[in-house]
């Protein structure tokens, strides 16, 4: 027990750890493609820039440009010599700036020339554009009135001229183009253009796929022969406890016949007994039963070990099922002594089936047996024949003690014997049911249980006709 929980414990942290390392690889790979992402489209876009002037003599901007100029010099020539406090100022201020990005943003045609660049190139063409003012001042002849100064620039020492495309505050998903710098009449201009594609998470996700996929279905690989490594060496485990078991209860069978068969052997040589003829001959009598059953029980264990290693051969004749269990059933209630209530109900219209008349009676024989052996009280044994589409349907109905439902999945497994209740109150090898499953599947039928703790237990066996 101990040392499963410790197998079962190492797979599961050896499993998250693999999951761990895989998960730490991908959000590497995924960071690199993000910046790979970043940097192809920055190239391009510096690409697109230098084609645009060259092609076009402009930078997308020269009409905001020009109606920039036009409106400030109207706010300095009419509007701020109006102004006499400090609030209209600064309300002032905050509408310049809001009118300024305004014209920025929809006078501008460089996100139009980028996008039909980008198609041309065959590289998504769909992306937002953001325009950021760093600085904003208007020009009032000689005089400069500060309008607006974002936090970044102030920390910047060199302020950027047109060309200059250093780094710049850059959030996770947008792209910075270009920093611009202008100078017209009536103001002066810093400003940042920056592209931010909506769907670029999806796009990566996209381009990392297939190693998405090939580490999902590693991981998975893993886990899967984790559990069918972890199950076959539980199995082995339950395996070599049955055999163990089944090691324990031979030698306590073995052992019972085989200590009268001692007792019997002193007991003759008493003087007391040699004088007696009845008693010799009651000895002799009790020697060879003994014997019969250690035979019985080393021929069942040689035949199960020959049928591991040979499909057994059935030699099948067309009987009157009706007929052949009226006979297993009677020599059964004369061979146990009338040890119980049997009862008998057949409607099967006189079918006949292919079987084994010995096989067969074998299987009947231990299904009656179980019936009678694991039972609490007088045994009552049902025995009821009906015909259901091609197949005869055999149940063999009792009153005994009953089987659990965990039990109920392996009483058919070679050597298995239910744990609950004392085992040794009811010999056996376990052998029994196996034998009754291998029967009835070699007959092409099968053999099915159904029973609860304490209610009985009915075995049903179908055969094919
Ligand atoms: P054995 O009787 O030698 O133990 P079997 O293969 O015949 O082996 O049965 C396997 C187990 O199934 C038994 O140990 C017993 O617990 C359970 N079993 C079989 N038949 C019955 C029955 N009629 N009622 C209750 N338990 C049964």
């Amino acid at each position: 027990m101990k040392k499963r929980n410790t197998i079962l414990l190492l797979g599961i942290v050896s499993i998250i750890i693999m999951i761990s390392v895989q998960v730490f690889i991908l959000r590497g790979v995924w960071r690199q493609r993000n910046e790979m992402f970043d940097l192809r489209y920055k190239l391009l876009s510096q690409e697109a820039l230098a084609f645009i002037n060259r092609r076009l003599m402009t930078d997308g901007f020269d009409t905001a440009r020009f109606m920039i100029d036009w409106y400030t010099e109207q706010v300095v020539r009419n509007d701020l010599p109006l102004i006499k406090d400090d609030s209209s100022l600064t309300a002032k201020k905050n509408e310049i700036l809001y009118h300024v990005t305004y014209i920025l943003e929809q006078e501008q045609d460089l996100s139009q020339y980028l996008s039909s660049y980008f198609e041309r190139q065959r590289f998504e063409k769909d992306f937002d554009h953001e325009i950021v003012i760093n600085n904003l001042e208007l020009i009032d002849f000689d005089t400069r009135i500060p309008i607006y100064e974002s936090e970044d620039f102030l920390d910047r020492r060199t302020p950027p001229s047109a060309e200059n495309n250093g780094p710049g505050t850059q959030s996770t998903t947008r792209i910075l183009v270009n920093r611009y710098f202008t100078e017209d009449n009536n103001y002066r201009l810093y400003f940042d253009y920056y592209i931010d594609f909506s769907d670029k998470q999806k796009l990566i996700l996209k381009e990392t796929a297939a190693s998405l996929t090939m580490s999902t279905l590693s991981i998975i690989i893993v886990v899967i022969l984790f559990i069918i490594t972890y199950r076959n060496l539980m199995e082995e485990k339950r395996l070599s406890n049955l055999k163990t078991d089944f090691i324990n209860n031979m030698t306590h069978e073995l052992k019972t016949p085989l200590s009268t068969i001692t007792v019997a052997g002193k007991t003759l040589e008493m003087e007391q007994i040699r004088t007696s003829e009845t008693k010799i001959l009651e000895t002799a009598r009790l020697i060879g039963k003994q014997s019969v059953h250690l035979n019985q029980l080393i021929n069942m264990i040689l035949e199960i070990s020959m049928w591991e290693r040979t499909q057994f051969q059935l030699d099948k004749k067309k009987v009157a099922i009706e007929e052949l269990m009226n006979d297993i059933v009677e020599s059964f209630k004369t061979g146990c002594g009338n040890c119980a209530s049997l009862q008998q109900k057949y409607n099967l219209d006189g079918a006949e089936a292919d079987v084994d008349i010995v096989y067969f009676t074998t299987l009947i024989n231990n299904l009656l047996s179980n019936a009678v052996k694991y039972s609490a009280v007088d045994p009552v044994i049902e025995i009821e024949g009906t015909k259901e589409n091609n197949n005869l349907l055999i149940k063999v109905a009792d009153n005994g003690i009953g089987i659990s439902k965990s039990d109920q999945k392996h009483i058919f497994d070679k050597f298995y014997r239910a744990t609950s209740g004392n085992i040794h109150k009811y010999k056996g090898l376990g052998l029994g049911l196996y034998y009754v499953k291998k029967i009835a599947v070699a007959h092409g039928g099968d053999v099915t249980v159904t029973s609860k703790p304490g209610k009985g237990s009915i075995f049903t066996v179908i055969i094919p006709y």
